[in-house]
């Protein structure tokens, strides 16, 4: 019994989590996924991936799409990843992963397919390219998390449904199969998953689209400062403590990500004892010193992430070393599925 205890606390639980080589990495992308990725790098066994397989749902250019994905990799481990302790790899090395997918389409529905947000969001921005690997996105992603046997993902609020799609697909699986696949959950630190506004309050930061609006970690201090400078305000509140709207708010939350609490607090308190004919806060100073605090921020990201994509020979040996250790858990995982639907011949 003590031996067992033992074990169990050994053995560490699974994390996976994924990126789309699309574009730039922003904001969002930081603080919805790759803060928690550095943190759980120490406590957890992860597989971070680049979904270069994803992204194909758009029909991205060929080279545009290579030179994302590296980087991608060099933007993940600039923001802190150690190649070392983590599995960081490209999702089409992996092949198993493609094989689990197919699996599972057989666990998936159209009709349910065809509710998911992320879906109907995409048919209404590219009508003319409603493709069969768009439906099935949400079962390609179900196989990247159940190929590791992962049972924490952390990822940011829009990708909730995702997470509670891929549970059903496994219990669907176990049910039918045997208890093989573990069901996971999206994680955050705070508790809460957490969604970046873009600048003008309006949707979410993006890598493709409200681009004035979405900090990239490769934007310099200039285009920082302008896209901050340039954010939505108004004349500011015409009573004390009112309620905020939602683009002011937004301002107050990328503060409090990366300004000091001294300094957020001054701002809230200004807030909240100004009102009409006495404005206390000046909308100006709060947007320079968040555009400062911002640009700090982001500096030592962006300069490490250049230097690390001038040397692709060692970003592809990363990538080559995060294959290796992320297909041997693969296999692993496919060689108990393949056994529990009775695809094991010799
Ligand atoms: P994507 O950029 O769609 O490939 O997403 C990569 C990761 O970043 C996922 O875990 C998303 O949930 C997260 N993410 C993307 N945009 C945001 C955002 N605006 N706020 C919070 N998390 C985000």
């Amino acid at each position: 019994m003590k031996k067992r205890l033992i074990f169990a606390a050994m053995v560490k639980e699974v994390v996976l989590s994924g990126i789309r080589p699309t574009g730039f990495l922003h904001l969002g992308n930081y603080f919805g996924a790759m803060r928690n990725y550095v943190r759980m790098q120490d406590e957890f066994n992860c597989y971070f991936f680049v979904a270069n397989w994803h992204s194909l749902t758009t029909h991205p250019d060929t080279k545009e799409l290579q030179a994302n994905v590296l980087r991608v990799i060099a933007e993940n481990i600039a923001c802190g990843l150690d190649p070392e302790k983590v599995a960081l790899y490209v999702q089409s090395d992996v092949p198993q992963i493609a094989e689990l997918y197919l699996y599972l389409n057989m666990m998936a529905y159209k009709g349910e397919l065809e509710k998911t947000v992320t879906f109907k969001e995409k048919v209404r921005l590219q009508p003319e390219n409603v493709n069969a690997g768009l439906l099935t996105y949400p079962v390609l992603q179900a196989a990247d998390i159940l190929i590791h046997r992962a049972v924490k993902v952390p990822v940011g609020k829009d990708q909730e449904q995702h997470l509670e799609m891929a549970r059903n697909y496994a219990e669907r699986f176990n049910h039918r199969y045997g208890e093989i696949l573990p069901l996971p959950y999206a994680f955050n630190y705070g508790g809460e998953l957490v969604k970046i506004m873009s600048l003008d309050g309006e949707g979410k930061m993006s890598k493709s689209e409200n681009q004035m609006n979405t900090l990239y970690l490769a934007d310099d201090d200039d285009v920082i400062r302008k896209k901050i400078m340039k954010a939505k305000t108004d004349g500011g509140p015409l009573t004390p403590n009112a309620p905020m709207p939602a683009y002011i708010e937004n301002l107050f939350t990328l503060m409090g990500l990366v300004s000091s609490t001294d300094t957020v607090e001054k701002f809230r308190s200004d807030y909240n004892n100004s009102s009409e004919g006495n404005c206390i806060i000046r909308y100006g100073d709060l947007k320079k010193q968040l555009a400062e605090d911002m640009a700090a921020f982001i500096k030592p990201i962006r300069e490490k992430a250049t230097d690390l994509q001038k040397d692709t020979a060692t970003l592809q040996k990363i990538m080559k070393m995060g294959a290796e250790k992320a297909g041997e858990s693969a296999s692993k995982t496919l060689t108990l599925v393949r056994s529990a639907i009775g695809m094991n011949y010799y």
